[in-house]
């Protein structure tokens, strides 16, 4: 079945980008939107919007009765998630089948089974990727968390089996720590996510961030390299690359081997994402999580490798096979993302939601910028800060980094305070430039060189 309309059930630039994709493929696009959200980029360029609820986002874009319900009054062929929001609910990508429309994602049974983290290392396991050192499964109670503890060594990191979105973990460095978070971690996940379940992991210290794409159509597996994710801050990314700089050759394969063999494993079905720790000194890796749906930094492999990762998962839901074979996959140079983000770097990341007065947004060659923003436009308060993403591309990382800067300069956003500033002092940094890091650089860096920089402390709030 060919998809000839679908509706995009999310917001924001992932909600332009969709359209987009959508566009290039003749498919007619239905945008949801709140009432928050009447002035969005995406209701104007869609074919049609409808409103579906309050701006409260669990009244709106994670109400599944009257998401489902805007899809079916528009006559739609299918329904896109995007990222965040419903696109790793299993329930809603039953319910969009269950109302005889096509869920653009993997089927409802693969997202409950890879969505739990405990349920995932263990399909890792079977397919012989090497996992963090940890629990075998849920954990029970205080006295099994440090039972687990004693075996693998502390730190260690309590996880929550359903979480996201850098939520849901919290290190213990000995077992008073232990003792003290535990029992808050399960209320506290079964307060965020409805599911109190909890997992234990050694914490991999001076680890990269390293992830594989992975595309699927039920039958047929492929990868489409690395994107190295290190640079994060409270364990969300804010400046992604690919591929991995410094990531040995063989190591690599292994990697891309792996998580093909992970896809294989559950029969995947759309693009999904395979996340690991890498460890730079001793060369080995280990499987974190898997994304069941587009990331946030997906045009950084589209840069790399000239794949439109958002239309081959639109056409592998219509039942088309993979178009692309695994030969077919080339790294072309070198491609860095930076996450604009409308928060305050100098006032502890404080959300800046206001009006955009002037936007200047760069262009040219290797130069994307995925947005949702405009001139004139007010950004709600209610939702994620991101509201754009710099992506540049060239023939190497040296002249990546130089043709970012240069970007950076010309992206001019006159309003509320944003990221910019400090992707500016990210890409003219020398250590950023060896590309020695590891997942705690950014927070260390934050309070050193950024600080030092601003003369103001970057962890205020
Ligand atoms: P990516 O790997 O694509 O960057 P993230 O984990 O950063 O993915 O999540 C992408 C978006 O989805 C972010 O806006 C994040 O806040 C949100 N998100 C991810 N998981 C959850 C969750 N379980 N609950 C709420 N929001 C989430
Ligand atoms: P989420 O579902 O919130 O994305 P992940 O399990 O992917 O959670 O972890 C988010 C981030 O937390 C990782 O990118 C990494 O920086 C850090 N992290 C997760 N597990 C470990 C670990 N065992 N040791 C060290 N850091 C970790
Ligand atoms: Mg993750």
């Amino acid at each position: 079945m060919t998809i000839r309309s679908l509706l995009i059930a999310n917001r924001g630039e992932i909600a332009v980008r969709i359209i987009k994709a959508a566009k290039a493929l003749g498919i007619r696009t239905v945008q949801i939107y709140s009432a928050a959200d009447v002035d969005m980029l995406a209701v104007k360029l869609a074919d049609e919007a409808v409103e579906v609820g309050p701006p409260a986002a669990r009244k709106s874009y994670l109400n599944i009765e009257a998401v489902v319900a805007a899809a079916k009054a528009a006559g739609v062929d299918a329904v896109h998630p995007g990222y965040g929001f419903l696109s790793e609910n299993a329930n809603f990508a039953d319910a969009v089948e269950a109302a005889g429309l096509t869920f653009i994602g993997p089927k409802g049974d693969a997202i409950r089974l890879l969505g739990d983290k405990v349920a995932a290392r263990e399909v890792a396991a079977r397919a012989g990727v090497p996992t963090v050192p940890g629990s075998a499964g849920r954990i029970d109670g205080l006295e099994e968390a440090t039972a687990v503890a004693e075996r693998t060594g502390y730190p260690v990191m309590i996880k929550a089996a359903a979480g996201g979105g850098g939520r849901g973990i919290r290190v213990a460095n000995n077992r008073a720590d232990l003792e003290r978070h535990f029992p808050q971690a399960s209320a506290e996940a079964l307060a965020a996510f409805g599911d109190g379940g909890l997992y234990l992991e050694k914490v991999i210290t001076r680890a990269r961030h390293v992830e594989v794409q992975i595309l699927g159509d039920g039958e047929n597996f492929i990868h489409c390299y690395e994107r190295e994710c290190s640079l994060q801050r409270r364990r969300q990314k804010v400046w992604e690359e690919a591929p991995s700089f410094l990531l040995p050759q063989d190591a690599r394969e292994k990697l891309c081997a792996s998580a093909v063999a992970l896809a294989r494993e559950v029969s995947y079905r759309g693009a999904g994402t395979v996340e690991y720790l890498y460890d730079d000194e001793t060369g080995e890796f280990y499987f974190i999580e898997v994304n069941t749906r587009i990331q946030v930094e997906h045009p950084v492999t589209e840069m790399i490798t000239g794949i439109d990762l958002v239309a081959e998962m639109i056409r592998i839901a219509g039942g088309a096979k993979l178009s692309i074979a695994q030969e077919r996959v080339k790294i072309a140079g070198h491609a860095v993302e930076c996450r604009i983000n409308v928060e305050d770097p100098v006032r502890g990341f404080l959300p800046t939601p206001g009006r955009i007065d002037r936007l200047v947004v760069p262009a040219g060659e290797g130069v994307r910028f995925d947005t949702m923003l405009y001139e004139g436009y007010a950004i709600p308060p209610f939702y994620d800060s991101l509201v754009g993403k710099l992506i540049v591309h060239a023939e190497n990382r040296d002249a990546c980094l130089d043709r970012l800067a240069r970007a950076l300069a010309d992206l001019t956003i006159v309003g509320p305070p944003t990221t910019v500033g400090l992707h500016q002092a990210l890409a003219g940094d020398p250590a950023v430039k060896g590309g020695a890091f590891h997942t705690r650089f950014l927070e260390q860096w934050l309070e050193t060189e950024f600080a030092g920089e601003t003369g103001r402390t970057a962890e205020v709030a």
